[in-house]
């Protein structure tokens, strides 16, 4: 029997207010346990929820972001259940009417193609508290810092039909989220979790398969093996005779499986009902000019303009664009270096690798994007080789200061007075006269290979500073 997976995700992205998104309390991230939390937070009786506007800005503004329909009204509703880290008793969601409905984005499949997902829809919700099972032997502590913080949720269609499509989806989402600035993006601390629906159904069958439905995982490494996992699990399922539940699965990276948590809930069982303390939420048409004055521009458009002006490869512009920081650390290196393909190939190839080599992240680059700029530029001028580019860079990230700075101290300079390469040229031609014999002697298709001995004794001569070119060209003139 073939097999084909359908999933489809549900993504919690943090949105990055201050606030909470009814009370005012602090999202800031790692404070001690219950220092955050307001009454509403912890849901005495007789506290009122008021919503957080700019909660509702970076909603319309994901909307706007992915195309998507921005309700003019949408409306918080009560979703009914017990927790210990969720004092109410319900949380505060939208059900029924959403505030984000449907829109879509594109990924890039292996082979290059493009596929279009589907987002179903996105809607605003309260996040709950922490149950803490490490740290009181025998007890749980409650955390209730982050209840109350404000989530967007964006569920998709089921428009996936692998891991590796569901991954690319993802990490499409997060580029986005991150890109507009509504979220941290951080999935060590939680600001962006998924649940994966997985199902398997019978190639070339309608009907949708049962799904089970994978909780919280916070990397797309994991994604990636917990859906894989999930689907052999299911079709060993079903070929066994049995049937696949409709249950929630918890996937374990450390054993790498998934294991039941517990039988899904049907909506029915939370007895949704508006949220009688809030009041619809009425969104108009200036509220949306609003949000659309700073909608900064977006991945996708990014990466043409990145083709179209600068003239980059896709896979250049692809890989440039991935963070809003890199594209923007790019462009300002390409308009003071002067030249945009030189400072992609910098950015991608010596600054990409010092970075990687010591774990740190663009933002937090020792050599900002105004100094690695005036590096390119003086490749660029011919101040010095590429070569010495590598020497210069390296003097900058230990932190010995500009590029000009480093050129100067370290007498790099590049050699580009005529008179002192012709002085270079000379003394090796004299110092190897067989060579020089064997030259003139040689086959005219096998000179352009030989030449390179002598290229080589000038540079080494020279410690690197000769210009390559003006060396090659007193070259074939003096030994022709
Ligand atoms: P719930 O909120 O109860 O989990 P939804 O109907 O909102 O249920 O669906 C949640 C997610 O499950 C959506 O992303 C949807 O695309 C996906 N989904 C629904 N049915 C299937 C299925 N049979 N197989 C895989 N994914 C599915
Ligand atoms: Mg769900």
């Amino acid at each position: 029997m073939q097999w084909e997976t359908v999933i489809g995700l549900e993504i919690h992205t943090q949105l990055a207010t201050k606030s909470k998104i009814f009370s005012g309390s602090s999202t800031a991230f790692g404070a001690e346990p219950n220092t955050q939390a307001a009454l509403i937070d912890l849901g005495m009786p007789g506290v009122l929820p008021v919503l957080n506007r700019d909660a509702v800005r970076m909603a319309v503004r994901f909307g706007k972001a992915i195309d998507a329909r921005v309700a003019e009204r949408s409306v918080f509703a009560r979703k009914n259940y017990f927790y210990p880290d969720l004092p109410k008793g319900y949380q505060i969601s939208q059900y029924e009417l959403p505030v984000v409905g449907e829109g879509s984005v594109e990924i890039v499949l292996d082979d290059g193609d493009v596929k279009t997902i589907g987002v179903t829809r996105a809607h605003l919700e309260e996040d709950a508290g922490k149950s803490l099972h490490e740290d009181f032997h025998g007890m749980t502590g409650i955390d209730l810092n982050r209840a109350g913080t404000p989530l967007l949720e964006i569920v998709s269609e089921p428009d996936m039909r692998s891991a590796k499509e569901a991954v690319a989806y993802a990490k499409k989402i997060h580029q986005i989220v991150t890109y507009i600035g509504i979220c941290d993006g951080n999935m060590q601390e939680g600001s962006f979790r998924v649940d994966a629906n997985v199902s398997i159904r019978p190639k070339g069958q309608a009907e949708f398969g049962t799904r089970a439905e994978l909780k919280n995982i916070n990397s797309f490494r994991f994604l990636e093996k917990a859906i894989n996992f999930e689907i052999e699990r299911q079709i060993e399922v079903i070929e066994d005779g049995g049937k696949v539940v409709q249950e929630t699965r918890l996937y374990d990276a450390a054993k790498d499986e998934t294991r039941s948590m517990r039988t899904k809930e049907e909506a029915n069982d939370y007895r949704y009902f508006p949220d009688p303390d809030l009041l619809p939420l009425e969104i108009d048409e200036a509220f949306i000019a609003d949000v659309m004055a700073t909608m900064p521009e977006l991945p996708d458009a990014r990466l043409a303009r990145f083709q179209s002006d600068y003239g980059l490869s896709t896979y250049d512009a692809d890989v440039l664009t991935a963070s809003r920081p890199l594209a923007d650390y790019f462009e300002a290196v390409a308009e003071i270096g002067g030249d945009a393909k030189l400072a992609a190939n910098w950015v991608m190839g010596e600054l990409a690798a010092a970075l990687n080599r010591d774990g740190i992240d663009i933002d937090a680059s020792p050599v900002d994007a105004e100094a690695f700029g005036q590096l390119v530029a003086r490749i660029h001028d011919n101040t010095i080789s590429g070569k010495i580019g590598k020497e210069v860079f390296a003097a900058m990230w230990a932190g010995e200061g500009s590029a000009d700075a480093v050129i100067a101290a370290k007498g790099l300079k590049q050699i580009t007075d005529t008179g002192a390469i012709e002085a270079l040229v000379d003394a090796v031609l004299a110092a190897n006269p067989v060579q020089v014999e064997n030259y003139r002697n040689a086959d005219p298709a096998k000179q352009p290979k030989m030449i390179g001995f002598f290229v080589g004794q000038i540079m080494k001569q020279s410690q690197g500073k000769a210009n390559p070119q003006q060396v090659n060209e007193l070259l074939r003139k003096k030994l022709s």
